[in-house]
């Protein structure tokens, strides 16, 4: 990461990525400190390294960096860092816009732990949840509003939401406001702030539109950009890079299935915060594996213990954080996993330096949420190398390697040669039975003697497409009307398409259709607000006179229909339930199956 030098804005000092540096060096108090500690995080990202400081001095900010980055506790810790204990006044101190709902609410979340030890009062406000429920929180009193930009604009004109007391502005995921046609928005909630306030904009990309309204809005701002600089030579060795698109629910379940085909001889699995290297540590040993974990709460002993097992071959993961694993050099090492896409391009440029060290031959694996898209993007641009996205292996992948490796198995010990100890009982069975016969049972008790084919019939792991670039979506995306429905995540008419679930689908019924005036992203909204779906998990939406059909994941399906159950689809609460027709979905985008609805 480096801070990029634009004429007009001053610039920070690049840091040196590899340079320790602790969330106490950036002058947080400590109960900021106290808090990320407890959620694991050992060291701030390039980002916060970057940026904490500057905000908490009261700089205005212009930030170039994707999701996954550590952005969120970048602007929410200095943010946190002015609020006064036991703050009375009931106006929020801090305004957050996000572009969606679900953003929100995790951006508010964070904002929450983060704030714990403060007490800090922290609120989403978004389209689509009852007005009601968030004029009683405002009324309260809060600190920290975290909301998308039509909602909060509905609650200033209504006076509900004062932002006279606002210090700070952050506005995340700006490109993508705009994108949603928030611009005039924006600008009139950042009219309704006080005129001397801090003002923080991130943004993945830096659209002109976007440069013109941060002239407008920010003074001298620090600039920061993620993943600029090139690695240094020799830092980035030939090691097979690839990345599979896996939502979180699956990621226990992938990290598995690309363990069990890659069978490295040893593989160190990067994630992010020492609770999750606890965590992922326990289910690999569940799941049969030999891991061990290796965190900054680890005292050198133990370290040197866990290492010893792997160089001795009693462990064959080592389930590790950035920190621990800095300057580890392990000569069996054949894989590095990226458990999360790493914050930085440097952090991934380090990890996969762990393998493919002198001259040897290694992989590194990542697996990457749809949201991380960007991140990978941002990586192959640093690395200058493609990180192919293929998909999951599947079932048949995963038998297709497990017999190859009983084959070579085989191989092996016939080169040992060895065999003759074992010739008395070979005769016997042959006597009685068909050499082939004889042999394939053998093989069978070698496959099995693997694990393989004795525990349960492992199952299909959906893996999902990657988001769609903006782009992609044609200029400007939606406008206008069609705004408070982008907040909710519509994404207009829908076919099956190159987007959707992966995996096996089942459709969803929905009694109500066009005549109650429902579209495509009402029901895309009323989904990916009410479940942990996202836009592109869903597939084909078919919408007839009195119902409608929507695909959505199989293992997602009961949980969809019991979530819209609880809400309104137009005002309304029609019958939601499984399809009971057992036809192919439709895809053709607008087809009308001018079938009855089913059941
Ligand atoms: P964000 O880019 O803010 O969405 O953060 C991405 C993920 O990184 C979230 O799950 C955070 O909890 C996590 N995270 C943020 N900062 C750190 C840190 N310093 N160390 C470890 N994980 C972090």
């Amino acid at each position: 990461m480096t801070a990029d030098a634009e004429p007009a804005a001053s610039t920070s000092q690049a840091a040196d990525p590899t340079s320790p540096t602790t969330f106490a060096d950036l002058g947080l108090r400590d109960e900021l400190i106290a808090a990320v500690t407890a959620l694991g995080y050992e060291e701030p990202t390039p980002i916060q390294r970057e940026a904490i400081e500057p905000l908490a001095a009261g700089r205005d900010l212009l930030g170039q960096a994707a999701t996954g980055t550590g952005k969120t506790a970048a602007f929410a810790l200095p943010m946190l860092q002015r609020l006064e204990r036991g703050r009375e006044d009931r106006r929020p101190m801090g305004l957050v816009l996000v572009p969606t709902r679900e953003l929100a609410v995790q951006v508010s979340e964070a904002a929450h732990k983060y704030g714990r030890g403060l007490a800090a009062r922290v609120v989403p406000i978004y389209g689509g949840q009852p007005m009601r429920r968030q004029l009683r929180e405002l009324q309260d009193g809060v600190d920290v509003v975290v909301a998308t930009p039509g909602r909060a604009l509905d609650h200033v004109k209504r006076r509900t939401l004062v932002l006279d007391a606002v210090e700070v502005v952050v506005l995340d995921e700006a490109d993508e406001m705009l994108d949603m046609g928030f611009a005039e928005d924006l600008e009139a909630l950042l009219a309704a702030a006080p005129e001397r306030r801090q003002t923080v904009l991130f943004s993945a990309t830096m659209p002109p539109r976007l440069e013109r309204i941060a002239q407008g809005q920010l003074r001298d701002p620090v600039r920061l950009t993620v993943g600029r600089e090139a690695p240094a030579p020799g830092e980035a060795p030939l090691v097979r890079e690839t990345a599979h698109m896996v939502a979180r629910a699956h990621k226990p379940a992938a990290l598995g299935r690309v363990l069990d085909v890659e069978a490295p001889t040893a593989a160190l699995v990067f994630c992010r915060t020492r609770d999750e290297v606890d965590q992922l540590t326990e289910s690999l040993n569940g799941r049969g594996h030999r891991a061990e974990a290796l965190h900054g709460g680890l005292s050198q002993e133990q370290r040197d213990r866990v290492m010893g097992r792997l160089r001795a071959g009693a462990a064959d993961l080592l389930v590790a954080t950035d920190v621990a694993a800095r300057g580890l050099d392990v000569e069996q090492l054949t894989h590095v996993v990226n458990y999360d896409v790493p914050a930085s391009p440097e952090a991934y440029v380090h990890r996969i330096g762990r393998v493919g060290r002198a001259g040897r031959e290694g992989a590194a694996i990542t697996l990457a949420e749809p949201r991380e898209h960007r991140l990978l993007k941002a990586i192959e641009r640093v690395t200058r190398r493609r990180i192919p996205v293929e998909r999951l292996p599947t079932v048949a992948d995963l038998r297709a390697r497990r017999m190859e490796l009983t084959r070579s198995g085989v191989e092996e010990a016939l080169a040992d040669g060895e065999l003759e100890p074992y010739r008395a009982v070979l005769d016997a069975l042959v006597a009685e039975h068909d050499l082939v016969d004889v042999a394939l049972a053998a093989i069978r008790l070698a496959h099995e003697a693997t694990g393989a084919g004795v525990e349960d019939e492992p199952e299909e792991i959906p893996d999902v497409p990657a988001r769609k670039e903006r782009r992609e979506r044609g200029p400007g995306g939606p406008r206008g009307d069609d705004r408070r429905s982008a907040e909710r995540r519509g994404d207009g008419d829908r076919g099956g398409g190159d987007r959707g679930p992966a995996g096996p689908t089942a459709r969803i019924f929905i009694g109500a259709g066009r005549a109650a005036g429902v579209r495509p992203q009402d029901l895309v909204g009323a989904i990916t607000g009410e479940t942990r779906l996202q836009g592109s998990d869903i597939g084909a939406i078919h919408i007839a006179e009195r119902f409608a059909l929507v695909e959505v994941p199989e293992p997602a399906a009961d949980f969809v229909v019991r979530a819209l159950r609880q809400t309104k689809i137009k005002g309304q609460k029609p019958t939601i339930r499984r399809d009971r027709e057992e036809a192919p979905p439709p895809r053709a985008k607008g087809r009308r199956t001018d079938r009855p609805p089913t059941g």
